[in-house]
């Protein structure tokens, strides 16, 4: 059965959804601007704000609602977290509100899956609850896309483990209470074997920010961005710091990015409407030329455009989700990639376009385009550039295809017509077409 319908109670929550983040995130995202801001947990301003509101979402059911059953959550499934994910897309803040703000919580997940009871303790259980922030610590400075190509090294010493390297873009390190890092521990194993997860408190001696580094659009100066640029000193752990086992890094990893990504999806799916929105109100409000823009074929297009690309997405990540939620594991994994290569490129489309329409005013600070608009790059690239997503989607496809020694494709007409006429000769002869 194909059904495209929600059932009306959940409907309910996300109308809940909608007027809340209108109402209460929204205007967070113009008070406090900044990257890192919903992760500052020493603002005393912006948690006074936001503690209130995270206790209505509470109160609603609607917290950390990406756990599953085991965890306290819903256990939603993935289709329903894709709708929720739309609407908590629309603002910065919003994940922050709604407790299910990156990175905390893929690494939630692997902290449930794979800590100890201690850790559960010291970590998941405040993080669950909002009141620390977390970092996940994988990218190196000579290497993303590929994580074999890491070198930073954790070495045993005794009861503990010496970890030694560096890390870059580690996203929230300076607010985080601990990093999860990634560490080679045995550089001689195959190349998936090679890495293990390690949980790092954020004060461990050998712990060094060398700088905070700022994107495109987030801030002027060099040091004040929230990606941390990161040197680990002979950093001590106890051997239990690890999760999983030794060599089971890229297990690990893995296991926090499915429906992660899905839910990214679902976002850039809601802020892309929201840019929407604000083109349909600009091209009913602006004049030239004696008469609303909307009237200009042109601007049509842009509109028409803008809608058919982002239609087009919503249903391929609903559909992504669906796979998730109704087939064995595994089976979406083409699916997924997909959705990480076409939401960047829907987004640079329809932002592209908002900015465009709303001319000068586009350009400047004084709406959020600009911002959504020095983003994009980023969506195409944190998470794996779309080149490796694209890699993905392509090998899954040709599984389900062989080549051919002939010289000539199978669809080469001039074989086919002669086998054609082969097939129905009889016929054809009957009635003197051979
Ligand atoms: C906003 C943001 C937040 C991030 N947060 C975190 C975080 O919290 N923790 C963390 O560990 N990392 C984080 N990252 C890092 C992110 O995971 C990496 O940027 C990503 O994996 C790419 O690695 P790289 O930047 O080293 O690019 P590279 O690996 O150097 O790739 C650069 C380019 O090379 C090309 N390329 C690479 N591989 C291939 C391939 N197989 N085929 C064809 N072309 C290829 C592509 O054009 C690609 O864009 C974040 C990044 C961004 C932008």
């Amino acid at each position: 059965m194909w059904d495209f319908s929600t059932d009306p109670e959940f409907q309910a929550k996300l109308d809940w959804m909608t007027q809340f983040v209108r109402d209460e995130c929204e205007p967070l995202d113009v008070l406090f601007p900044h990257g890192g801001d919903p992760y500052d947990v020493h603002n005393v301003a912006s948690r006074a704000i936001l503690r209130p509101l995270q206790a209505r979402v509470k109160e609603q059911g609607l917290w950390a609602c990406h756990l599953g059953l085991d965890l306290g959550g819903p256990g939603y499934g993935q289709l329903k977290l894709g709708l929720m994910n739309e609407i908590i897309g629309r603002s910065y803040w919003a994940p922050t509100v709604f407790g299910t703000a990156a990175p905390d919580t893929g690494n939630a997940e692997i902290l449930a899956m794979f800590g100890t009871a201690e850790q559960k303790e010291r970590y998941l259980q405040p993080l669950l609850d909002g009141e620390i922030v977390s970092c996940f610590s994988m990218t190196e400075p000579q290497a993303g896309a590929d994580p074999k190509e890491f070198t930073c090294r954790a070495r045993r010493e005794g009861d503990e483990w010496v970890i030694e390297g560096e890390k870059w873009f580690s996203s929230n390190a300076r607010y985080a209470e601990f990093l999860i890092v990634m560490a080679v521990t045995d550089p001689d194993a195959s190349p998936h074997r090679r890495m293990s997860m390690l949980i790092v408190p954020a004060d461990a001696d050998g712990v060094e920010i060398l700088r905070n580094v700022s994107v495109l659009g987030e801030r002027d100066d060099l040091d004040e961005g929230i990606h941390g640029y990161i040197r680990y000193n002979r950093v001590r752990v106890p051997l239990d710091a690890m999760l999983g086992g030794p060599g089971d890094g890229f297990a690990v990893a893995q296991a926090r990015l499915g429906g992660g990504r899905v839910h990214h999806a679902m976002r850039t799916v809601g802020l892309c409407q929201r840019a929407l929105d604000m083109m349909a109100e600009r091209a009913l409000s602006r004049r030239t030329q004696g008469e609303p823009l909307y009237k200009k074929q042109s601007v049509q297009q842009m509109l028409a455009d803008s809608k058919i690309q982002l239609v087009q997405l919503r249903l391929l990540v609903l559909h992504t989700a669906w796979i998730i939620d109704t087939q064995p594991n595994g089976t979406a994994r083409s699916s997924i990639a997909m959705c990480k290569v076409q939401m960047a490129r829907v987004m640079h489309d329809i932002v592209e376009r908002a900015v465009h329409l709303h001319g000068s005013l586009g350009v400047t600070l004084e709406t959020p385009l600009a911002g959504w608009w020095a983003s994009v790059p980023q969506l195409a690239l944190a998470d794996g550039p779309t080149e490796v997503h694209q890699g993905t989607v392509a090998k899954e496809l040709l599984k389900a295809y062989t080549g051919t020694d002939d010289p000539f494709p199978t669809e080469h007409i001039p074989e086919r017509l002669a086998a054609a006429r082969d097939k129905h000769s009889v016929v054809l002869a009957a009635h003197g077409l051979t």
